[in-house]
């Protein structure tokens, strides 16, 4: 998907590099079929929580849950399955990071915004490879996340990890 029309503005840091590289580590523990994603929650430049597109905890993995429509319903994206780990943990994630190399769908974008999450780190190279079928969507989440005022930075670089999506690796 072609970038330059999101207009997000880029950098490159290496901070944020070495976030996106803990970030795409993280993702390895995912046991999605065919595309790993991690999300992370950054407090005073620290990682201080992950999360994956994955099943709920205790959620039977059974082969029918990950097929078809069913994978978009029953697994929780990395965004959401963070927010949901700070809740049960107790912690607040009211004006924190989140560094996610894709950008958000709709329902993720609503619920970053409703958490409070004051900043969104992505990996321009990660949504360059997402398929331009999910424009659209992707569009609407980031206007959704402008209007809640969500600062969105997009890392412009490889970061030096492999990366696992659409059944596909690659050196993102
Ligand atoms: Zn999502």
């Amino acid at each position: 998907m072609n970038t330059e029309t999101l207009d997000v503005k880029s950098s490159q840091a290496e901070k944020l590099k070495n976030w996106l590289k803990d970030c795409y580590r993280s993702a390895r523990k995912s046991n999605h079929p065919s595309t790993h994603n991690a999300a992370l929650l950054i407090k005073n430049e620290q990682v201080i929580l992950s999360g994956l597109n994955i099943l709920p905890p205790g959620v039977k993995f059974k082969k029918e849950r990950f097929q078809g429509k069913a994978k978009h319903t029953y697994l929780n994206h990395a965004e959401r399955d963070l927010l949901y780990n700070a809740a049960r943990k107790g912690i607040s994630t009211k004006n924190l990071t989140m560094v996610m190399p894709w950008l958000p769908c709709v329902p993720c974008a609503n619920a970053i915004i409703t958490a409070g999450i004051k900043k969104l780190v992505i990996h321009k190279q990660m949504v360059e490879r997402t398929d331009e079928k999910w424009r659209e969507e992707l569009e609407n989440a980031l206007q959704l996340m402008r209007e809640a005022d969500i600062e969105i930075v997009a890392y412009d670089g490889l970061v030096g990890e492999k990366a696992y999506m659409h059944s596909t690796e690659w050196e993102a």
